[in-house]
């Protein structure tokens, strides 16, 4: 791997302020080639108690600076991750898979968290209340909930721990943080950074780690720890939450979604190819807000499958290294599967096949990117996220059938809707079930919306102004006088 910095590439685990190297390792590899990049540090639930120790001992000092102390060295690490962005895109992308300009954005929204809250930490502020009893003086203080647990997913590997840490450590919280297995050393190199602007030594504890259930196990076994937040599968996501009744922590979910991106007849037809095709493909349709369920209305619907197979022929898929490439391979064998799963799925079933529909010619975890027309609700992809490059266009007549469709799911993420018609906009807008709604385009995420979903999405929200409340406890002060 190049880097500009190769101290930046750190293969051991971070703990108070020391890397550990463990007992044994684990091999992470790039998607693109299959070559082992690195061997990791392999931790168990011992050193996950250990790191719990130091960030319990580290948040007591750590509560007690100013908020205004703690956002000047955020800033440094903001500043310092901007200054790095180059050799952090090419970590990512290495580890990851996903094209070298879509790293470099993933870099700058990741730093955006650190810089929002940063500022967030100074704003937090309680509220004296007009009290009902002439002989009471009636207050509130926003307190940090103390450690919290953090559980990331490999397809955003520094954006899914910015959105989390920044937060957390502005309210003076500490964590102890796991990233995903294949991508542990972006979440290390945040951490480099992390250490050279002056975060105290306990305070973000990197755990890397094959056994997964067992980390997560200790951590939400452990009392100290008061909070657990966690992106990915909506079925860890249940257990994470079984797990954490019996020392009844507070929770935050962002978990699986199966977006729906709905087109009407009165959009305009070229801004919503453009917003699928953004939506779709970004990071070869491994995101949890990518559409994976297109309704078209019928009027339209030719004219629109047309131009998205059109624009879809048109990606150039490799290594995400090299110059021009728009989407990269598939994570691992697994994921590759349940693409071809649900292509072969729909087309037993009677979908039709514009464009793609197989793993592509470079081989490894390639695949096509592929266009399915003729959708319909009993095929698999209708219900379970396909997190690949496939396009499934289903047909609907009016406003009220495509959003019945769009609800009939158990999740509630993002959806997204075309339409020129303002009525139909909030009509629509308002009667979607998900946390999310973008309107005629196809890329919402920043810093300031709140990013969460409803139902089996999860629960919470993270980033904008709302996100830092996720780790702070509110107490109630009632002073006789
Ligand atoms: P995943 O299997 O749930 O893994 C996510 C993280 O959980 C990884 O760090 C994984 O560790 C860990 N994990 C796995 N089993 C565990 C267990 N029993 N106990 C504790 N931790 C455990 O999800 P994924 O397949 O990597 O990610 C894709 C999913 O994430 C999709 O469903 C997607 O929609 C969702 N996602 C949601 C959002 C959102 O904001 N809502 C954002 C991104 C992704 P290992 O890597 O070691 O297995």
């Amino acid at each position: 791997m190049r880097l500009n910095d190769p101290s930046l590439l750190r293969v051991d685990s971070y703990v108070d302020g020391n890397w550990l190297a463990g007992k044994r390792r684990f091999a992470v590899t790039n998607p693109a080639t299959g070559e082992v990049i690195a061997n990791v540090a392999d931790l168990g639930p011992a050193e996950v108690t250990a790191a719990i120790d130091a960030a319990v001992t580290a948040q007591r000092e750590w509560s007690k600076r100013t908020a205004k102390d703690r956002a000047m060295i955020m800033r440094m690490w903001y500043d310092l991750v901007m200054a790095n962005a180059e050799d952090l895109a090419v970590i990512l992308t290495t580890e990851m898979g996903k094209p070298l300009a879509e790293a470099k954005g993933e870099v700058a929204y990741g730093a955006s968290f650190i810089d929002w809250f940063a500022e967030e930490a100074r704003r937090v502020c309680g509220d004296v209340l007009e009290t009902p009893q002439a002989d009471k003086r009636l207050l509130t203080l926003k307190q940090p909930i103390g450690v919290f647990g953090a559980i990331t997913p490999w397809n955003f590997p520094i954006a899914m721990i910015t959105r989390k840490v920044a937060p957390g450590i502005a309210a003076g919280c500490a964590c102890v943080l796991k990233p995903a297995e294949q991508t542990p050393l972006s979440a290390l190199a945040l951490a480099e950074l992390a250490e050279r602007a002056g975060l105290p030594s306990g305070v973000m504890n990197i755990v890397t780690g094959m056994n997964a259930p067992a980390i997560g196990q200790t951590l939400c076994d452990d009392n100290r720890i008061r909070k657990m937040t966690f992106t990915g599968s909506t079925e860890v996501g249940r257990i994470l939450m079984r797990q954490s009744a019996g020392s009844v922590k507070k929770m935050s979910l962002e978990l699986g979604g199966n977006a729906p991106l709905l087109v009407f007849d009165d959009a305009d037809l070229d801004k919503a190819v453009t917003g699928a095709m953004m939506s779709k493909f970004r990071n070869a349709g491994q995101t949890c807000v990518c559409a994976n369920r297109i309704f078209v209305q019928d009027k339209i619907y030719d004219a629109f499958a047309k131009q998205l197979a059109e624009a879809t022929k048109a990606l150039q898929v490799g290594n995400g290294l090299t110059e021009g490439v728009e989407q990269g391979p598939i994570i691992d064998n697994q994921g590759l599967a349940k693409i071809e799963r649900h292509v072969e799925d729909a087309i037993g079933k009677g979908a039709n096949l514009l464009t793609g529909g197989k793993p592509h010619a470079l081989g490894g975890t390639f695949f096509e990117p592929t266009v399915l027309t003729e959708m319909t609700s009993d095929m698999q992809l209708f219900r379970e996220e396909t997190f690949g490059p496939v396009a499934a266009l289903f047909k609907f007549s009016d406003e009220e059938d495509a959003i019945a469709m769009a609800n009939d799911s158990e999740f509630g993420l993002a959806a997204y809707l075309f339409t020129e018609n303002a009525a139909r906009l909030f009509r629509v807008s308002e009667a979607l079930e998900f946390g999310i709604v973008a309107v005629n385009t196809g890329i919402f995420s920043s810093e300031v919306g709140p990013f969460g979903g409803l139902k089996n999405s999860g629960l919470g929200r993270e980033g904008s102004k709302y996100g830092i409340d996720e780790f702070l406890e509110i107490k109630f002060v009632c002073v006789g006088i």
